[in-house]
């Protein structure tokens, strides 16, 4: 995770980080969390596998008519959040599927609330009534994060395979203002919506999103099918980011923060930008970004269980070679804690072992190699460099 704008208009960002170092999770704010050292996961937490949607660039394989069989049953549900507790995971972000398709997702968001763990909604909006809203606030979660894949009707509901899910997104943000909750736009950005990424940044202070998290492809679940086709070449990359940056500066920060996820290679392009126009900031973006010891969180300051308590360095690592255990075998806390296990061990050592340009190049030390998940998918090999870096 690349958080742009603490680098861009980062003054204090630093010594705060520095002052929560050591902390238990709990107690650090959720805006420092990426950056506190800790080996206590934020846990993305698929809690079903069922979606009212199916978008053709979907990490997972969810869509309508899925059955629930077999995923974590409520108990089992509640005895995980226990064991997070237990661990000191700072934050559940509860996602899908669609999370709002799970019925007893307020009874899981009370009790992670009550062991102390805050928790985060990632929604495709769609489901979001008034009422919605109002148990999404009562039930402790703190955050909406909701997909926003265009600034336009057309483009977002050819995205999501849906027509009428831009106008249910959009009405959401409204829904969850009234209701006191903060929202997010996530965007995936590909070759059939990175046109709109100015206006949707325009819309989503519009809509009074408090974070506008940017996304790329990756090679995973239905989206591998589709993933030549829509991933962007280097050259749209750098537009896009160049896009990003300038509106991260122009925008108020305590208006809207911006984000890139799952390419630690963007904050490459944001220290050049900073160096080349002689930033007072730069150290300090330098010193935050080397503080995430390498942007790739995965296995080590985030984990992913799935719907059936399988275990996974990240969301998007989930392929049977990136299999860590499955909770119902044995404990999180256990699991997560064993240093030794082969794909654990893979991900938190990883940049010992990657090769090639990654290796040889000039911010290896700041990037940490960009994503293992693209390097494996496009070679089969997990130490190889990074096949979607923008550096030429
Ligand atoms: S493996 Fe890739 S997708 Fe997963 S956390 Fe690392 S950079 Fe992000
Ligand atoms: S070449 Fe590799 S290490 Fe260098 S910026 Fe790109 S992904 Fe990161």
């Amino acid at each position: 995770m690349n958080r742009i704008t603490q680098c861009i208009h980062g003054k204090g960002t630093v010594s705060e980080v520095m002052k929560h170092r050591g902390k238990p999770g709990q107690e650090v704010p959720s805006r420092l969390l990426a950056f506190a050292g800790m080996r206590r996961p934020v846990v993305f937490w698929n809690i079903t596998n069922r979606c009212n949607l199916a978008c053709e660039h979907c990490y997972s394989r969810s869509g309508p008519g899925i059955s629930d069989e077999g995923e974590l049953t409520t108990a089992e549900a509640l005895d995980l959040i226990d064991d997070l507790a237990r661990t000191g995971v700072p934050l559940i972000i509860l996602s899908g599927g669609e999370p709002l398709a799970r019925s007893d997702i307020w009874t899981l968001a009370e009790h992670a609330r009550e062991r102390g763990i805050k928790t985060a909604l990632s929604t495709n909006g769609t489901l979001i009534t008034a009422e919605v809203a109002t148990k999404i606030r009562d039930s402790g979660i703190e955050y909406a994060g909701i997909s926003l894949d265009g600034a336009s009707a057309e483009t977002h509901d050819r995205f999501r395979n849906s027509p009428g899910a831009f106008e249910q997104a959009v009405a959401a943000f409204s829904r969850c203002r009234e209701a006191g909750i903060r929202t997010g736009v996530r965007v995936t950005l590909t070759k059939d919506n990175y046109g709109e990424l100015s206006p949707l940044i325009d819309l989503s202070l519009e809509l009074g999103a408090s974070r506008f998290c940017l996304y790329w492809m990756v090679p995973c679940g239905r989206g591998a099918g589709s993933y030549f086709r829509l991933q962007l070449t280097c050259s749209e990359v750098e537009g896009a980011l160049g896009t990003l940056f300038r509106k991260a500066q122009e925008v108020d920060p305590s208006r809207m923060e911006f984000l890139t996820v799952d390419a630690p290679q963007d904050c490459i392009h944001l220290i050049r930008a900073m160096e080349r126009e002689g930033s007072p900031d730069l150290a300090d973006a330098r010193a935050l970004i080397m503080s995430m010891k390498g942007g790739c969180s995965a296995g080590d300051r985030v984990a992913n269980i799935d719907p059936w308590g399988n275990v996974y360095p990240c969301q998007f690592a989930r392929s049977p070679e990136f299999h860590a255990g499955n909770i119902r075998e044995r404990p999180f806390s256990v699991l997560w804690a064993d240093d030794s296990h082969p794909v654990l061990r893979q991900f938190r050592e990883k940049t010992t072992h990657i090769s090639g340009r990654c290796r040889e190049c000039g911010y290896f030390s700041l990037c940490g190699g960009g994503c293992r998940v693209r390097a494996y998918a496009g070679t089969g090999d997990f130490s190889a460099p990074d096949p979607f870096c923008f550096l030429q």
